[in-house]
């Protein structure tokens, strides 16, 4: 069991797949990109795999998240996912994204043994979701939450950072897409972890700013700073299980 100075048991695994993204958003790394991690320092299926092995059969580990940068850049992806799937007993596994290639994998990875999805999404507004990511992809990654809950990935989670004057008008908007689609949205704080030392308090749009006065308060519950949507049915499947956050 992973037990911490105060006693506190850790059951979730947080795995790092990549360094690399295919989007420079503004609060996380510069447009140039970062200094990749050369090939032969990033693990290997096989050793990521053993790694989650021991977590779960010696560690207490019962849930599985992949993360990255972006783990779709990961062409096993679906192999890791399939191995964490067959592991005894089996964890809940997870994924965080920004949704970019979404469309052409959410069957494969789902059949793979994938549970739950969690797809970064800051605006709706194609010139604003330029300005942040530095690239023209946001139909993309639309594609990709409509194929993640195509699949049976669902609750399709859309994790949202709200920034001052950037896109903090949009929280309606963004409410009313997941809602009318049964995405569960959650807006999250800003946090500086930014690369380029870039984050500045005062940008940052805190929970005590998240407001449930977007809609009608009937449309949605409000847990901490998540708004859910009512759930539709979830599809019954042996591999299925549950939760998580970008
Ligand atoms: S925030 Fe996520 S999607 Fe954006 S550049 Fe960083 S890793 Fe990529």
């Amino acid at each position: 069991m992973l037990t911490d100075a105060y006693g506190r048991v850790a059951t979730d695994l947080r795995v790092s797949l990549t360094d690399r993204c295919n989007l420079r958003c503004a609060y996380c790394m510069p447009p140039e990109g970062l200094d990749w991690l050369p090939k032969p320092e990033v693990l290997t299926g096989d050793e990521i795999v053993r790694l989650i092995t021991i977590g779960v059969e010696a560690l207490g580990i019962r849930e599985v998240r992949f993360t990255g940068g972006e783990p779709l850049l990961r062409p096993d992806l679906a192999d890791i996912i399939a191995a964490t799937a067959a592991l005894e007993p089996r964890p809940e596994i997870s994924l965080t994204t920004n949704g970019i290639g979404l469309d052409r994998r959410a069957a494969g990875l789902r059949a793979a043994g994938l549970d739950r999805i969690n797809v970064s999404l800051d605006t709706l507004r194609p010139e604003v979701f330029r300005k942040l990511t530095r690239r023209d992809r946001l139909d993309d990654v639309l594609a990709g939450l409509a194929a993640a809950a195509a699949a049976g990935l669902t609750p399709v989670k859309v994790n949202t950072v709200l920034m001052r004057d950037l896109n903090d008008d949009e929280a309606p908007e963004l409410l009313a897409y997941c809602l009318e689609r049964g995405y569960e949205l959650r807006f999250i704080e800003q946090m500086p972890l930014d690369a380029q030392h870039g984050w500045k308090r005062t940008e940052m749009v805190t929970s005590g700013e998240f407001s449930p006065c977007f809609l009608p308060r009937s449309s949605f519950q409000t847990i901490s700073s998540t708004f859910v949507a009512p759930r539709p049915p979830r599809p019954s499947s042996s591999t299925t299980g549950r939760p998580g956050s970008a």
